[in-house]
């Protein structure tokens, strides 16, 4: 299957050949049809699957043979549960859309909301908004709907977590009732299919990778160690790895500060993204990450929720997470649309309950390792299963490190030769 079976035209193909994509996933191999189609979609699809895409190439299609929006209007709106993704999908627009003559803003809370208004002034062809700021704008007249085509409701169960139900209804309330709805979650729960009854009509279902396949697409292993050990035994494994770019997750904004300073006062470039951080300081944190300017960049739960970035070889999590399925979200931030990924965790005694419900979650038993020089936590009770779902990690699994100490630059450990 290519992109131009599917029905996209030059320039768009153009754009996605200068991003280096070849064959499109599964959720655009079934999403891209059914847009153009100009049916309603539902999808169960995660972050990772492409899903981004998956919408956004077909609504260009549409969009670039009509009436360009007018002032204060918008044609296509996106809402996105997080200021991150709304940011990142407006990325998205606009590397998918180069050459199309389309507009497209991106507006979220926790900036200034002027800029924004003198944006919506001139209309644009598609708005990625955040619940909460597009009804502040709505209020004071920045934008209406009144020629709509598409809504796009991206993570819909994560907006749904947040809160943001009742935003959401009353978006709805001030579109035009004749438009095209896509719906994406990573699961159809009752709360979605509830929402989905007042949104979609007769909708395509579209289903992929049911929610656990990202953690078989990515090769784990759990480090027991003592708590007190974490921060040195992290940074053995930065030096041994040697990677460029790792994303570490702590259970804690508070362990994320101190963390950063461990690492920074170890010569390590890093820095934290988390909830109490300014939009604009999590935004910086993020740009210096991804252009490299900072090799670590340590995340809770929630600041990471969405976060693309591209071909991020490595995860680790520092503290298990209290919930297991954020394990998968986390852990989904590697090894996406389809590239190998490598997961590790640091797991202390206290964990073994957390590191039970993950194995359990994602039906698999995670290799352990060790490194040399540093103590190991047994954490055999932690087998839920006869016996592992799948084979060698790569990792020396269950026995000493061998030659080479936590610093000698034996990189066997990492699978990454
Ligand atoms: P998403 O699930 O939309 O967050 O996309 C996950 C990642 O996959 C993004 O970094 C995209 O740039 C990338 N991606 C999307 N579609 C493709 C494709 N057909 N081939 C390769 N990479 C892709």
């Amino acid at each position: 299957m290519s992109f131009a079976s599917l029905g996209l035209c030059a320039t768009i193909l153009e754009a996605l050949q200068s991003e280096g994509y070849t064959t499109p996933t599964p959720i655009q191999e079934q999403a891209i049809p059914a847009v153009l189609a100009r049916r309603d979609v539902m999808a169960a699809a995660q972050t990772g699957t492409g899903k981004t895409a998956g919408f956004t190439l077909p609504m260009l299609e549409i969009l670039k043979d009509g009436e360009r929006a007018k002032p204060n209007e918008a044609r296509v709106l996106i809402l996105t549960p997080t200021r991150e993704l709304a940011a990142q999908v407006g990325e998205s627009v606009e590397t998918y859309a180069k050459g199309l003559n389309l507009s497209s803003a991106v507006v979220f809370g926790g900036v200034k909301i002027n800029p924004q208004m003198m944006k919506l002034r001139r209309g644009v062809d598609i708005l990625v908004a955040t619940p909460g700021r597009l009804l502040d704008l709505y209020q004071q007249n920045a934008v209406r709907f009144p020629k709509l085509e598409i809504l796009v409701l991206d993570e819909a169960d994560r907006m749904l977590d947040m809160g943001f139900i009742h935003d959401i209804k009353r978006v709805i309330k001030v579109l035009p009732p004749k438009r095209q709805n896509l719906l994406f979650s990573a699961t159809f729960s009752d709360e979605i299919r509830e929402l989905a009854k007042g949104l979609v009509n007769d909708p395509v279902e579209i289903s992929v990778s049911p929610r656990n396949t990202t953690a078989e697409r990515v090769e784990q292993v759990v480090y027991p160690v003592p708590k007190t050990e974490k921060p040195v035994l992290l940074m053995a494994l930065l030096r041994q790895l040697d990677l460029p770019q790792v994303l570490v997750f702590t259970r804690t904004k508070h362990g994320a500060n101190r963390l950063v300073k461990q690492l920074e006062s170890s010569g390590f470039l890093a820095t934290a993204i988390h909830g109490n951080k300014s939009q604009s300081a999590r935004t910086k944190a993020l740009l210096e990450f991804k252009t490299g300017k900072v090799q670590i960049l340590v995340a809770t739960d929630i600041a990471a929720r969405g976060l693309d970035i591209d071909q991020l070889p490595f995860v680790v999590n520092y503290d298990l997470p209290q919930v297991a399925e954020d394990y998968v979200h986390r852990i989904g931030r590697t090894g996406r649309a389809g590239a190998s990924g490598n997961a590790i965790s640091l797991v202390e005694g206290e964990e073994l309950k957390l590191l039970r419900a993950v194995q359990r979650l994602i039906k698999q038993e995670i290799p352990q390792a060790y490194l040399e020089g540093f103590t190991k936590v047994d954490l055999s009770k932690a087998k839920p299963l006869p016996k592992p779902a799948r084979g060698g990690s790569g990792h020396s699994s269950g026995r000493p490190s061998g030659s080479g100490g936590a610093r000698s630059g034996n990189r066997s450990q990492g699978g990454r030769g």
